[in-house]
């Protein structure tokens, strides 16, 4: 029994748990700094205002883990890279959309400066008889040569169109 009191006794006295308390607080301090370290970096790749991330930044900073948790579960879910290409992308889609029309014949895709369908021979512009570039029917003067051509009453879009 007072064999084994003395090896508590042992143990308690070690003088290796200053080293090994110091070295525990040294890991503590070490990943509190990477941790704001990474808010940083993670914080600019997703927010474009300096003044909220120097906030998350500061954050994590004074609320060691706790700061960067809430800077966690706050964040914008998405990189700034991925919104910006999204963008672009639905941008991209829309000019698309906006240069496709439909035959209002046949449904067939047709483009903006195509003059009758391709597939059923629906007539969908007019054209310039000066330059002979295509026009909408509404159109009054050609806005290529300034030629005056007589627009079709009501017609002003491809589906009123019909062969001349
Ligand atoms: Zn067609
Ligand atoms: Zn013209």
């Amino acid at each position: 029994m007072d064999n084994a009191l003395q090896t508590i006794q042992n143990i308690i006295g070690w003088e290796g748990w200053t080293l090994a308390w110091y070295l525990v607080w040294f890991s503590v301090v070490v990943l509190w700094l990477s941790l704001v370290f990474w808010t940083l970096k993670d914080a600019r790749k997703r927010i474009e205002d300096g003044l909220i991330t120097a906030v998350a930044v500061a954050t994590s900073l004074v609320f060691p883990f706790i700061g960067t948790l809430v800077y966690t579960i706050l964040r914008p879910p998405e990189y700034l890279v991925d919104v910006r290409e999204r963008e672009l992308e639905m941008r991209a889609v829309e000019m698309e959309l906006s240069a496709v029309r439909a035959c209002p014949n046949c449904r067939e895709p047709v483009r903006e400066d195509y003059i009758a369908c391709p597939k059923c021979r629906k007539a969908l512009r007019h054209v310039c008889p000066a330059c002979e570039r295509p026009l909408e029917c509404s159109w009054k003067i050609c806005p290529y040569c300034t030629t005056d051509v007589i627009a079709t009453p009501g017609a002003s879009s491809v589906t009123e169109v019909s062969l001349r």
